[in-house]
């Protein structure tokens, strides 16, 4: 068997279970439901189901949609599709509202409260940041810290009962002001907030806060690791004094690692905003950017953002990994899988003078070299042709092999054609190249008498089915500096071309949404899932067929 070194987090959960900590591994994705998911989630949810996989255990989705304020039911619908996306089929039993346990978190607040170890303060916001102090001084205590039981249980319960105005009192967890851990000295754990959740209405006016509620919501569900980026390192104190005071059983234990940043992408909530909202993209699933929605309509796929999240391992270290590694992730994935077809971008006419008119033939091509078992189709070949303009030049430059005056090359899956004569419009563009063709040359045929150095492709122009085709770059280049002087993002002004008149092979005509497909010499593309319809075609091009990036 292979021998695949373990990450930092599959050794902590080795132990807890040599170790008899752990029964079950139970993990879970908490996204709160106010944006869409973007590559960084993707490595969370990721590291989260695959480490329940791995040890047997579930993996549970679950919306912490504890703060009414920025939640919104649109964006639990686009975290369920992506994350069915991600990791496959869920069933409905692994997901989960946080929301459905506002009940139990009030009686854990009113259990602190009863212990001693949470108070009703009437500090302003103001006056709480004041007291808390800094990393240097302590803090002092709130002089509404040593109330009684009683009168924080009544407080409490009229806080519930809405007796009071938003941020006139708030409950906090009685720690230790004097704590070196900020997190520590004496947190917020519960506010008023007359707001209307989207999940339980008008029914509640206080909420509790991310800190006291998440260890909550673990411990609830059973979760026996829960995974969190580095920023809740500082937390993590808080998380454990939680689930010990309320005295839950196996409680939860939070494992922190570092989270994913790539290069060359826009990731920034606020600078994504800006861009949709001047229509610099196409909404948050431009296929320039790195939503899980862009990347779908970009035509990555699950298996190809898994490759590219093993190969960025799992640690504690910062590093960022540039978006040419996710590019080498897909290119491996679709290399074997997809078809090989003929497509022209900027295409111009080429005209076999000596092939007879009106006649088609039908060419028996290989699907995929590489990969015999995906067949042959039937390719459409004639009189008059498209080719890409680069592949024609009126006087090539040395070592230029492709068509020019007087020059052989073979026309992939077809013959040899030798180029007799050319015509120009006024402006001296190239409109048409004439060719004459040799019979002989046929492929599959085994005519080896002669050798040319350029193999071109083209599509047959009396059938081939026209096609925007839509061609991306980096939306930022961050050699050239991600910002400009006044703060706005450095742009690339290419990133979009948009090729307006192609020609495809007419099988492309059936192609359905998202459906993917090698064109020869030109990369990887998808039909946009957006824009493309049967009367017009709208392919997005993946990835180019070469690479900087070398694993
Ligand atoms: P963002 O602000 O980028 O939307 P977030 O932390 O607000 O991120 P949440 O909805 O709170 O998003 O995140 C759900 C989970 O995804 C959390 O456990 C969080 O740590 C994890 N996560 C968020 N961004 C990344 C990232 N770049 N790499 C790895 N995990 C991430
Ligand atoms: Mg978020
Ligand atoms: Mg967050």
């Amino acid at each position: 068997t292979e021998v695949v070194s373990r990450n930092f987090i599959e050794n902590i959960i080795d132990q807890d279970i040599e170790e008899g900590h752990c029964k079950k591994v139970v993990t879970r994705f908490p996204p709160e439901p106010n944006g869409y998911l973007h590559i960084g989630h993707a490595k969370s949810i990721l590291l989260n189901s695959g480490l329940a996989e791995e040890y047997n255990g579930t993996f549970h989705l679950r919306f912490d949609d504890t703060n009414p304020m920025k939640e919104k039911t649109e964006f639990v619908d686009s975290i369920m599709e992506d994350v069915k996306w991600i990791c496959g089929d869920l069933d409905p039993a692994q997901v989960y509202y946080a929301s459905d346990y506002f009940d139990q978190m009030y009686e854990c607040a009113v259990k602190l409260i009863k212990k001693g170890k949470a108070y009703v303060c009437d500090l302003t916001a103001d006056e709480i940041r004041e007291y808390r102090g800094t990393l240097t001084e302590p803090g002092k205590d709130s002089p509404y810290r040593e109330r009684s039981v009683e009168e924080n249980l009544d407080l409490f319960e009229r806080m519930k009962n809405d007796e009071f105005q938003d941020g006139e009192k708030v409950l906090r967890a009685k720690i230790d002001m004097a704590s070196p851990n900020i997190n520590m000295r004496d947190p917020i754990i519960y506010r008023v907030a007359h707001m209307n959740h989207h999940n339980t209405g008008d029914k509640w006016c206080i909420y509790p806060m991310y800190d006291f509620a998440h260890p909550i919501e673990d411990a609830i569900e059973g979760i026996s690791h829960s995974i969190c980026t580095l920023e809740f390192e500082d937390h993590r104190p808080l998380y454990d004094w939680v689930v010990r005071e309320l005295e839950f059983e196996n409680p939860p234990k939070q494992i922190e690692f570092s989270k994913l940043y790539l290069t060359n992408v826009v990731t920034g909530k606020r600078y994504i905003k800006k861009l949709v909202e001047e229509n610099i993209v196409d909404g948050w699933d431009d296929p320039r950017l790195v939503s899980i929605a862009a990347l779908r309509r970009r035509g990555f796929t699950p298996e190809s953002i898994r490759k590219f999240m093993e190969l960025c391992g799992v640690s504690k270290s910062q590093s960022s990994v540039d978006y040419a590694m996710l590019e080498y992730c897909i290119r491996e994935d679709l290399k074997l899988k997809r078809p090989r077809m003929m497509a022209v971008l900027d295409p111009i006419k080429l005209v076999i003078t000596n092939y007879p008119e009106n006649e088609i033939e039908y060419l028996d091509v290989s699907n995929n070299q590489e990969n015999e078992e995906m067949g042959t189709r039937k390719v459409p070949f004639g009189r008059e042709l498209y080719i890409d303009r680069e592949d024609f030049m009126i006087e090539p430059p040395r070592k230029y092999f492709r068509l020019y005056p007087g020059n052989e090359v073979r026309l992939m899956n077809a013959y040899f054609v030798t180029c007799t004569d050319y015509a120009t419009d006024e402006e001296g563009n190239v409109t048409e190249v004439y060719c004459t063709y040799d019979p002989e040359t046929k492929s599959g045929s085994g005519f080896n008498a002669r050798k040319v150095k350029g193999t071109i492709h083209w599509v047959c122009a009396d059938t081939a089915q026209q096609a925007e085709v839509r061609l991306y770059e980096n939306i930022i280049d961050e050699d050239k500096g991600v910002y400009n002087e006044d703060g706005s993002l450095n742009l690339n002004p290419n990133s979009l071309t948009i090729m307006e008149h192609c020609y495809v092979e007419p099988a492309l005509a059936e192609a359905e949404k998202a459906e993917s497909f090698q064109f020869v010499r030109h990369g990887y593309f998808c039909v946009d899932s957006k824009d493309s319809s049967r009367d017009h075609l709208v392919f997005n091009r993946i990835v180019s067929l070469k690479s900087s990036y070398r694993p």
